[in-house]
């Protein structure tokens, strides 16, 4: 049994599937989580929750307390971005996912979303993955952008740990020599490792993993390719004036073509996109 046992694939028998709200993640249907970096305004949030309901997708993102390589960057709109997650959330049907960067607010953020993401800066801070597995609420645990494979898993063993196993890995780039075509290096070979060696669904993040708009739809089929239970992926209605990660967002009048692609990437390794059915009723009805 590897050190890492309690996520490790051989104690359950293989992959495990669980249900946020309505939906299951994990199972042979690729689930999409697609939103802004970060809640700027109302409007913004709005309109991109719109669209990612009009694409089908059954997840909006967005970070309301945001992690900053400088303090004197856009942190999020705390409470009030929250708040409008949740109006979102009421008026599109759409599950949230949002990031808990620190055990004085997993409470608080707890109350708001449906999926608690924990974030690569925070993937050694094992107090707060305890905290964050205590608030009992499904969770996302991204790799640390210089974390090892082991490390990532040994991180969701603390998790898992506290007894929550709705427990979601995402690889979302780890950091190597070559900044100026890519952000980071997506890691695919990790999807693989993390689906072979545990039972709990594996998600990858092109946004981050490239830090470039024009690579993230290539690269979401690519990850479906190499096993991708979902995809967590950043769009903007506007995303040159974004104010936090704009390079890598996609504009939300390109979640169509995403749609598209990972729809007919999904069919290629025998999988479908969770929506994709209610997708093609809708454009047959039209
Ligand atoms: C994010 O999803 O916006 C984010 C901050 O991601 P990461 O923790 O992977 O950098
Ligand atoms: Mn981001």
């Amino acid at each position: 049994m590897p050190e890492y046992r309690q996520v490790s694939r051989a104690r359950h028998g293989g992959a495990a599937s669980f249900r946020v709200g309505d939906i299951e993640v994990g199972s042979d249907r690729v689930v999409m989580m697609c939103g802004p970096c970060a809640v700027e305004s109302r409007q913004q949030l709005l309109d991109t929750a719109d669209a990612v309901r009009d694409a089908g997708f059954p997840f909006l993102r967005g970070g309301a307390f945001k992690p900053r390589s400088s303090p004197y960057s856009f942190r999020g709109m705390l409470q009030e971005g929250l708040e409008i997650l949740a109006e979102a959330r009421e008026r599109t049907g759409l599950l949230i996912i949002t990031e808990v960067m620190s055990e004085a607010d997993v409470d608080l953020i707890a109350r708001y979303t449906d999926v608690l993401q924990i974030g690569s800066r925070s993937m050694h801070t094992f107090r707060l993955l305890e905290a964050i597995a205590d608030a009992g609420k499904p969770m996302m645990l991204k790799r640390g952008f210089h974390a090892t494979i082991k490390e990532w898993l040994l991180a969701a063993e603390y998790i898992l740990g506290r007894g929550n196993e709705r427990l979601i890995l995402c690889e979302r780039g780890i950091r190597s020599f070559d900044s100026e075509f890519t952000r980071n290096v997506l890691d695919l070979s990790a999807v693989q490792v993390a689906k072979r060696e545990t039972h709990l669904p594996v998600f990858a993040d092109p946004s981050h993993g490239t830090g470039k708009a024009d690579l993230v739809i290539p690269m979401a089929k690519a990850s479906v390719a190499a096993g991708a239970d979902g995809l967590l992926i950043e769009c903007h209605p506007d995303p040159l004036n974004a104010l936090c990660d704009g390079d890598q967002s996609i504009p939300n009048a390109a979640l169509e073509e995403l749609a598209r692609g990972v729809e007919r990437m999904a069919q290629a390794m025998d999988r479908t996109m969770l929506g994709s059915e209610e997708r093609v009723r809708e454009l047959a009805a039209f």
